[in-house]
């Protein structure tokens, strides 16, 4: 057995792993990042690509922005399409605040740079993770590599290992809480090699259903279409996905997606989902490991960074004052931006697709409230200032 020891064990090498092990090198304090998955597919991995005024900043502030300024898509607003009416949402006017477009696997490969320069270890490719010890003051990881068992003795685990991940699974059920709402659709989404011909997202509601338009990049386009949450993906020619969102993207004022070949394309099933509290002895949950939002508000990426944020100053003050108050805290400041972004991401995908319950009644109501939201300055007011974000300490 390899036996390794740090102040952090970090399980999770997505968004919330790489920045909590980032902002913990800045705190001075030693962290060890494994990953079951390749370096490449990480770096790889299509997912989010809306990010906060709040997430830059954290990304800005903390030396590992630069890319992301040259290249990020500033955005001062949103479209909402009703049945071919296109009203824009002007959230940096009613904000003060603007949203970024930049890829999470951008985000991802600059993380993994600044990781690679401290020389801080990030273990890739790591099997049989297991986590144990977790109520003692030194928790422990086990896991393999090249067919060597490991175990790494850590003061704190961080669970970084996103919905799917080991870490959540490892807390007796008699010590958390689970909230869950699954939804009836799901998002077939692609990239296309297509030049954006809108400079900002536009969220379309039609008869057939909700679609998305939004961009990676000044010559990729990425699309969503409202689907079965079992879709099968292979069932739909290239041909047939465009028609579709043309059909559903449709508006009155002549705009449309230019079309290109489509590069990848994958159905994701929505889900809401909560652990609580989001800490179980010395290990804490972050990111995708403790909550789960549909993707209609942009939020889940959003919601990791605010996580690691938080979390890193509560270690930070453990070390430096011998102090628990904070990670007694961790959960409690967690959970309260969690549930509003719950609240906002159930409220956008409810009101953006359209409802299958069969009765006309929701139909014609869905239109009254996208009426309202989209001409009233106080309901547009609301939408921009929970999609823009809050401030990180909030
Ligand atoms: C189609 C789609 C679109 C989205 N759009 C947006 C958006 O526009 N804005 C937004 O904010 N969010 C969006 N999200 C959500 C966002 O991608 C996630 O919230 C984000 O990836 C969470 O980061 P994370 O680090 O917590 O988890 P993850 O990114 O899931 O990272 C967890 C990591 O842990 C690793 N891991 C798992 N198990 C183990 C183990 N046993 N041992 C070691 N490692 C393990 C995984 O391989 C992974 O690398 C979207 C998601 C999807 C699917």
């Amino acid at each position: 057995m390899k036996a390794m020891r740090t102040q952090v064990g970090i399980v999770g090498a997505g968004p919330a792993g790489l920045m909590l092990g980032h902002l913990l090198h800045l705190a001075g304090i030693d962290s060890i990042i494994i990953e079951d998955r390749a370096q490449d597919y990480v770096i790889e991995r299509v997912r989010a690509g809306v990010l906060e005024q709040t997430t830059v900043d954290l990304l800005n502030e903390s030396g590992v922005g630069s890319r992301l300024q040259r290249e990020g898509m500033f955005h001062d607003g949103i479209y909402i399409n009703v049945f071919g009416n296109r009203r824009r949402i002007d959230i940096a006017a009613l904000t003060g605040r603007r949203i970024t477009v930049y890829g999470q696997n951008e985000v991802v490969k600059d993380l993994i740079a600044a990781r690679s320069s401290t020389g801080r270890p990030l273990l890739f490719e790591v099997a049989d993770v297991s986590v144990h010890d977790l109520e003692s003051e030194q928790p422990k990881i086990r896991f393999t590599q090249d067919n060597t068992s490991c175990e790494i003795q850590c003061d704190f685990i961080a669970g970084c290992d996103g919905s799917h991940g080991i870490c959540r699974a490892s807390i007796p059920s008699n010590h958390i809480r689970i909230y869950e709402r699954i939804y009836p659709f799901g998002w077939l989404g692609i990239l296309a090699d297509a030049a954006p011909s809108s400079p900002e997202l536009v969220y379309s509601v039609h008869e057939r259903g909700f679609a998305l338009f939004s961009m990676r990049s000044n010559a990729v386009t990425r699309l969503y279409l409202q689907c079965a949450p079992d879709e099968d993906v292979s069932k739909w020619s290239d041909d047939q996905i465009w028609d579709e969102l043309l059909t559903r993207l449709h508006s009155n004022d002549g705009w449309k997606p230019n079309v290109g070949p489509i590069t990848q394309k994958g159905v994701t099933g929505m889900r809401s989902f909560v652990t609580e509290p989001m800490r179980y002895g010395r290990m804490f949950l972050a990111g995708d490991a403790a909550h789960i939002v549909p993707p209609t508000g942009a939020k889940g990426l959003n919601l990791a960074m605010a996580d690691v944020w938080r979390l890193s100053r509560a270690v930070a003050s453990y070390y430096q004052s011998g102090c628990d108050e904070l990670l007694d805290h961790y959960s409690e400041d967690c959970l309260r931006r969690v549930w509003r972004a719950q609240q906002f991401s159930w409220w956008m995908t409810s009101m953006l697709h359209r409802p299958n319950t069969g009765n006309p009644f929701d139909s014609r109501r869905q239109l009254a409230e996208l009426e309202y939201v989209t001409n009233s300055r106080a309901a547009m007011t609301s939408l921009a200032e929970n999609y823009a974000g809050f401030p990180i300490n909030e």
